[in-house]
């Protein structure tokens, strides 16, 4: 089977890392979503991840302490996780580069977007950590951001839950999802798929985003191959 697309982003929470513990990094977790990784990289896919950092910290926690310097924080945890993914996938011979948008040279790359893209077209994957370099902003920015950077042709938006529901799937035993979204219905909605800075930004460069849960890692490869899953945004 061919896939769909030539070149994506895929978004990973920090807690899609974390598995049942809900913090911190479980092994078998990367590894089952690394496995898929390499399938489809190993099927030409160009693959960027951005990577979350909520499995160690957010900045809008609600902490006592200042916004900036949380944010610092949350951006730093996202640099434990981005260099997890490059080992476990440099375990199983994908070749991988990891950038980071503040500059920390001795641990990675500095972001920068043509290096990124040339990596890609060599078929490395590439691993953004430290979101935007900006604190106020999230990761899911950052995938908007990269993804129209590096030409993406779609976000591939990994969650806990398998789509986008009308309201909490895990409160409302009635919820109900949706197969496909504006970008607009989702912002006047208010519904969570991601923050309004990320979906307007998507809006705005339009970038399809394919909203799917990570239950089932393989559920990444079934997207790339074009399976209509989740919820798409567009
Ligand atoms: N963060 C930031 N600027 C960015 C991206 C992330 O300051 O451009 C910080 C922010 O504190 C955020 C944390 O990094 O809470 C972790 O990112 P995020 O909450 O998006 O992770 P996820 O929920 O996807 O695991």
């Amino acid at each position: 089977m061919e896939p769909k697309y030539k070149r994506v982003l895929l978004k990973l929470s920090g807690e899609a890392l974390a598995g049942e513990k809900g913090f911190g990094l479980c092994e078998d977790t990367i590894g089952r979503i690394t496995d898929t990784i390499k399938e489809c990289a190993e099927m030409g896919v160009q693959i960027a991840i951005v990577v979350g950092g909520g499995n160690f910290w957010r900045g809008r926690s609600g902490v006592k302490m200042d916004r900036t310097r949380a944010d610092h924080m949350g951006m730093l945890a996202t640099v434990i996780n981005a260099l997890a993914i490059q080992d476990a996938l440099e375990q199983r011979g994908v070749p991988t580069r990891a950038q980071t948008a503040i500059e920390m040279r001795q641990i990675a790359e500095p972001y920068i977007r043509n290096k990124a893209i040339r990596h890609l077209e060599k078929g490395r994957v590439v691993v953004f950590g430290c979101g935007t370099g900006n604190p106020f902003f999230s990761t899911d920015t950052t995938a908007a951001l990269r993804a129209a950077e590096i030409d993406a042709e779609a976000i591939l938006l990994a969650k806990k839950v398998d789509g986008v529901y009308d309201s909490d799937p895990n409160i409302n035993k009635d919820a109900v999802k949706f197969d496909n979204l504006s970008y607009i219905e989702v912002l006047n909605r208010g519904l969570g798929v991601m923050d309004s800075t990320a979906t307007s930004l998507c809006m705005d460069n339009s970038i399809p985003i394919r909203v799917f849960g990570l239950d089932d890692p393989d559920n990444i490869k079934k997207v790339i191959l074009g399976e209509e899953i989740g919820t798409l945004v567009k």
